[in-house]
């Protein structure tokens, strides 16, 4: 427990050189990953009640690990707690709040992008870069998990853009929608992982170099084009 949290997405953060000194992740990571890539997926499908019990039967681990990783993912939106009848996979979204959610990035995250390179700092240009270069190696050879480690990675790309902007309330806000975690569970597919990372490069250059519009610009971009890719997926829910 030393490092919580600090696994999986964070190892290619951590500037090793290669996986021979990656650490595996520690069993609340494995449990948390393993039930968001569950969610993801929809094997849990949006709505369904989770067991606690049945899941200690499943991954054969204690209560433990499985309330922990509950907890992370009710304050990730993805689980809800309702009381007297416990965890089940939050609702999917409907497409007016997916649209919403575009809506929301738009106005936010070219603002956030141009505020981080013209204040950027080398912890932060260190950062992106090692986040940029996890999510063109996936290290999984399981589908589902490469995919939604790729989710949190692109969470915690963009986060870390709207963090290093300066504008607590801006990250503040693009933290509550969620937006990340919803929109992966649209659709399991390596289709929407693929542009995104030549995307995340041109941002990243943007804000290396300092350039804010370039930046801004970018990122506009990369919005605009995930739309693209996500719309379809979105269009089919009712
Ligand atoms: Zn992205």
């Amino acid at each position: 427990m030393s490092e919580p949290k600090k696994t999986a997405f964070f190892k290619a953060a951590e500037k090793t050189n290669h996986s021979a000194i990656q650490r595996r992740p520690s069993l609340d990571e494995e449990v948390y990953e393993t039930l968001l890539a569950q969610l993801i997926s929809l094997k849990i499908a949006p709505g369904n009640r989770i067991a606690v019990d049945a899941l200690v039967r499943e991954m054969g681990v204690s209560q433990t690990p499985i309330r922990a990783a509950l907890i992370r993912l009710e304050n990730e939106g993805l689980v809800i707690k309702t009381h007297n009848v416990g965890y089940s996979a939050a609702p999917m979204p409907s497409r007016a709040h997916f649209e919403q959610i575009y809506d929301l990035r738009l106005l936010l995250e070219p603002y956030a992008a141009k505020c981080t390179a013209e204040a950027v700092t080398d912890e932060v240009r260190e950062e992106l870069a090692a986040l940029d270069q996890a999510m063109a190696t996936p290290n999984s050879d399981d589908n589902k998990r490469a995919y939604s480690q790729f989710a949190l990675l692109d969470a915690k790309f963009h986060n870390l853009i709207a963090t290093a902007s300066g504008n607590r309330l801006v990250a503040e806000a693009l933290a509550r929608s969620y937006a990340h975690m919803h929109l992966f569970r649209l659709r399991y597919h390596s289709v929407v992982t693929e542009g995104a990372v030549q995307e995340h490069a041109a941002i990243m250059k943007g804000i290396i170099a300092g350039d804010g519009q370039a930046a801004k610009e970018a990122m506009e971009e990369h919005l605009l084009r995930s739309l693209g890719r996500w719309k379809p997926f979105f269009d089919a829910t009712p």
